[in-house]
């Protein structure tokens, strides 16, 4: 229900329960003062009528004397001329208003009576007292019954000077005198006479007809509400005197309280369409007000409807002075700071923090909307982690931050840009070819060369800092569609490209990882492992001092049962990246060292080389599990040498470094692989525990025709060498290789010159032949 019925229904409701109250308690409270007043108007009216009786009763009196001063009735009655006395008691009764008129004889008999069906002449007269009363007190006059009538019967004697007779006048006190009575009295109810009868009291006279009460107050009484017919009348009733032989006679006055009170009610009534018109109006006000409270409840409850459907333009104030206008005041406020705080989730939600840039999830919502064909470029800080490590977080992000704002300023505004990593940012090329493609990711990278200057003066002011970055891509629709997946392509793209340690390099299906043909070749990789479908080939190491084989490389090959056979550059890379390397690795260093007791059982004096990868080097077991190896096959650690790469190192130096020192403590020689094709210097290396270099094929297999790798070759044996280090060359592929590597001073020598990797038995024989001429004299 509305507030506004609520209001007007409660307001009616009150009005009518205050009216209908006050108009119960007004008549109840009329009803008392008109009982009161009413009590008081039939005391008043009762004593008026006995006043008039009495007036009545002595004015007759005084009539009657002045007959029986009569001196020719005095004379008749003395001469008992009956006749003349009947026509002066006649003459003189109907002047003084008497209906019957007696002449009574001094013994109490009848004389003479003016009425026609009297017993007559010699009758005893009824009430002989009266007569007595009258000779005493002059006359005598009471109310008595006579054949059944009320009549007003006054007794005066005839003095001559003592009483010779007695006249006695009736005066009739029927209805219409008692009328005029009650109108001289002022009476507004009834008057009545009643008699008592053998039935009990009947009215004689009066107007109180049928409505005589039945249990009339007894005389004396106070004035009572007596109830009849469902009326009410107060009633007052008084026993008169009356003669000896008379029936009791009372007279009855009643007052009706239910015409009075209806007199009232009328009034009453009267206000009913008073109250009922101030109602309607006080109704009418009422809807105005509560329309005038309602309406702007309306309003601002709509508004607050609208701010739960997520709609937070805020509501126009209410141009109103009272608590609904501060409430409107206030309402808008509060729609205003709900939007405001809205908007700054929004923000937080999608946005990333540091760059201030789109986060992944909103990034890629984006480019699900965006141009279904395109290229997706992933920008990764290569260095992030250590940069973070040396310089601190704070640095590192503003670094991300200054990164972001560089990619930004290069792109048109409808590119998405998104950071979806701690040191990664995303690029979807709407309609990009692959050129496009990878001119805009070498352009960020080039964005990139300007080194980082802290800007910040409180940490670390002016410090430099490199950005080197890597950059993948992947297009769409060629590498898939769905942003997630391009995105995770574009990585695999982005780790390629740091592993060929160029700057971007586009997503090759056929080397990526992930793919499902490449997992479940990972799969086989174990079950091959224990069916031994690998084999290790050993390529000897020539000492170019002595000329003999002092050594040799262990090079794993598979015999895959369907694939066929797998080059190690198929599986290796991928069993770095899934994790599975330590299996390989187990499995070459046992059999490996198995191979090797052979030779020392032999005789033969030769330093097996094992290629340990980027994963082992985080394995903090790895120097515990080789040393038990070593004691249970019986091999001294003087027999093993480890090849590990620079990037193998360089992924997490410290944990790398550790585990090389502990390595090296074991007794093992550690010699770095493939130097040459990384950043790092011969002045870097020497943080690191080795004792060997091998230089990079590529920088052997053309000795012969490019002179700047002579140049390389010869100064890094005599940099390595002045470090302490010994140093192989591999790649050997001629004999010019071969004598030149020997005239730089170079240690030893590998390559297919010397000898291509061998099945075990073969490299055995080999070795068991002695020094090969064509490789040089033996020492
Ligand atoms: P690497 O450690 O640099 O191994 C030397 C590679 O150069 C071998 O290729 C070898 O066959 C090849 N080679 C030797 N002499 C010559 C030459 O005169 N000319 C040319 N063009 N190549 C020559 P391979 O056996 O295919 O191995 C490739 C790479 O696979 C290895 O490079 C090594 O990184 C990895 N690898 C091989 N076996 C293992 C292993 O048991 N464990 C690990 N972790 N990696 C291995
Ligand atoms: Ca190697
Ligand atoms: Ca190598």
């Amino acid at each position: 229900m509305r507030f506004g019925t609520r209001l007007a229904l409660f307001v009616t409701a009150t009005l009518l329960v205050v009216g209908a109250t006050t108009g119960v308690g007004v008549r109840f409270l009329l009803r008392d003062i008109l009982i009161d007043d009413g009590k008081t108007q039939v005391v008043a009216a009762e004593a008026r009528f006995h006043k008039q009786l009495t007036e009545l009763g002595r004015s007759m009196a005084e009539g009657v004397r002045l007959l029986t001063l009569d001196f020719a009735l005095r004379r008749a009655i003395a001469d008992r001329d009956a006749a003349t006395v009947l026509s002066a008691l006649r003459n003189h009764g109907r002047r003084v208003g008497a209906s019957r008129t007696i002449l009574i004889d001094t013994d109490g008999t009848v004389a003479g009576d003016t009425s026609d069906d009297a017993a007559g002449a010699g009758a005893a007269f009824p009430f002989p007292a009266l007569l007595d009363r009258a000779a005493e007190e002059e006359y005598a006059a009471m109310v008595a019954i006579v054949e059944n009538k009320p009549v007003w019967l006054v007794v005066v004697p005839v003095l001559a000077p003592d009483p010779i007779a007695y006249i006695a006048a009736a005066l009739p006190l029927d209805s219409a005198r008692l009328l005029r009575m009650q109108d001289a009295i002022g009476l507004p109810g009834q008057l009545g006479l009643a008699a008592r009868g053998p039935a009990g009291w009947r009215q004689v006279a009066g107007s109180m007809g049928d409505r005589l009460p039945e249990h009339l107050p007894l005389e004396g009484n106070e004035p009572t509400v007596v109830a009849f017919d469902g009326d009410e009348d107060i009633v007052l009733t008084r026993i008169l005197a009356v003669p000896e032989n008379s029936p009791a006679v009372m007279t009855v006055i009643g007052y009706p309280l239910s015409d009075a009170l209806r007199r009232y009610q009328r009034i009453l009534l009267g206000l009913v369409p008073a109250l009922a018109l101030g109602g309607g109006a006080a109704l009418i006000g009422l809807a105005a007000i509560a329309r005038g409270v309602s309406r702007p409840i309306e309003v601002l409850a709509g508004y607050t409807e609208r701010i739960a459907a997520g709609d937070y333009t805020p509501p126009p104030p209410l141009a109103r002075g009272d608590e609904l206008g501060q409430l409107s005041v206030a309402l808008h406020a509060m729609t205003r700071a709900i939007s405001d705080r809205e908007d700054r989730i929004r923000h937080q939600a999608t946005h990333d923090p540091i760059t201030g840039l789109t986060n992944r999830d909103a990034f890629l919502a984006t480019v699900q909307a965006a141009d279904p064909a395109g290229a997706m470029v992933v920008v990764a800080l290569t260095a992030w982690r250590d940069t973070v490590r040396t310089v601190g977080r704070e640095i590192g992000e503003g670094l991300m931050h200054d990164v972001g704002q560089r990619i930004a300023s290069i792109l048109p505004a409808n590119v998405p840009l998104g950071a979806i990593g701690e040191n990664a940012f995303a690029v979807y090329l709407p309609g990009a070819d692959p050129a496009a493609a990878r001119a805009i990711a070498a352009h960020i990278a080039e964005l990139c060369d300007l080194p980082y200057r802290n800007a910040d003066p409180y940490l670390e002011p002016g410090l430099n800092i490199d950005i080197p970055v890597a950059a993948g891509i992947a297009l769409r629709p060629d590498h898939g569609s769905d942003p997630a997946l391009l995105v995770r392509r574009a990585e695999v793209a982005l780790l390629a490209a740091m592993q060929q340690q160029t700057r971007v390099a586009s997503y090759d299906p056929d080397a990526d990882p992930h793919r499902p043909m490449r997992l479940s070749l990972m799969n086989d990789l174990r079950v091959g492992l224990r069916r031994n479908e690998f084999q290790l080939l050993y390529q000897p190491k020539l000492d170019l001092r002595t000329n003999t084989i002092t050594g040799a490389e262990a090079l794993i090959r598979w015999q895959h049962p369907t694939q066929g056979f797998l080059p190690p550059d198929e599986f290796i890379s991928l069993a770095e990246q899934t994790g599975n390397i330590q299996h390989v690795t187990r499995w070459v260093l046992r059999n490996g060292l198995l191979e090797a007791s052979a030779w020392q059982a032999a005789g033969l004096s030769v330093r097996l080389a094992i290629n340990l990868s980027v994963r082992d080097l985080s394995d903090e077991k790895l120097p515990e599990r080789i040393a038990e190896l070593l004691q249970n096959i019986g091999l001294p650690p003087r027999a093993l040498v480890l090849e590990v790469t620079e990037s193998a190192i360089m992924g997490e130096p410290e944990r790398a470094i550790a585990v090389l020192r502990r390595l090296e403590q074991l007794g093992l020689d550690i010699a770095i692989d493939d130097f040459g094709v990384g950043q790092s210097s011969l002045a870097y290396l020497r943080r690191l525990p080795i004792c060997e270099i091998k230089l990079d094929k590529s920088f052997i297999m053309q000795l012969r025709q490019n002179s700047d790798d002579r140049t390389i070759v010869r100064s890094v044996i005599e940099l390595a060498h002045g470090l302490g280090y010994r140093v192989t060359a591999e790649g050997v592929e001629d004999a010019f290789g071969l004598d030149l590597l020997r005239s730089f001073g170079c240690d030893y020598a590998q390559g297919y010159y010397i000898a291509r990797p061998l099945p075990a038995a073969t490299f055995r024989a080999l070795v068991a032949s002695g020094p090969d001429p064509a490789l040089g004299a033996p020492a």
